[in-house]
């Protein structure tokens, strides 16, 4: 792969934030939750998050916090959810135009790591997929991703199964 020449000033390493956070509705007709999809891996449940996109949390954090790494516009101010061409998107298009700025800047992906609060279901049966798939979108050994699984205790929207939330941060160094 070709080096990229770097103005002198141009940072080595940059880090990024990510957050997001969908509310969990009860699948048709009981309510308007789209299938429940994480981190690009469909998951069994009841319940499943209102969204313009497939509502998938997990890309949607990642997403933001390449993109802030990089100053660059968020996820919500490259693909508003007005726009009819994201109705029930695949959120890895998302991802993949974020790793494409992230390689045209001339940065590496170090590595993430992110945490996902859901009450319910359990993300450990999942997670080594939702690595494998998030880090074969990214072009990057499942070592560089990470994820973590937690509750919320029960306690308030999140606990009370009615919403998931993913905190990730990343950190790029220059290629
Ligand atoms: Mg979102």
């Amino acid at each position: 792969m070709a080096t990229i020449d770097h103005h002198p000033n141009t940072p080595r390493m940059r880090i990024g934030h990510g957050y997001d956070l969908h509310r969990l509705e009860p699948l048709p007709p009981h309510g308007n939750g789209r299938p429940l999809v994480l981190g690009g891996v469909r998951l069994e449940h009841d319940r499943g998050p209102v969204a313009h996109s497939d509502g998938d949390a997990v890309l949607h954090a990642i997403t933001d916090a390449l993109l802030g790494a990089l100053s660059e516009p968020d996820i919500g101010q490259l693909f508003p959810d007005t726009d009819p061409r994201h109705e029930s998107q695949d959120s890895s298009i998302f991802l993949a135009e974020a790793a494409s700025r992230v390689r045209k800047a001339g940065y590496l992906l170090a590595n993430l790591d992110a945490t996902v609060i859901l009450e319910r279901p359990k993300l450990a049966p999942h997670k080594d997929e939702m690595r494998r798939t998030i880090a074969r979108l990214l072009g990057v050994g499942i070592d560089r991703v990470n994820l973590k699984g937690k509750t919320h205790e029960r306690v308030d929207a999140v606990g009370e199964g009615r919403a998931v939330e993913v905190h990730c941060v990343c950190l790029l160094v220059a290629q």
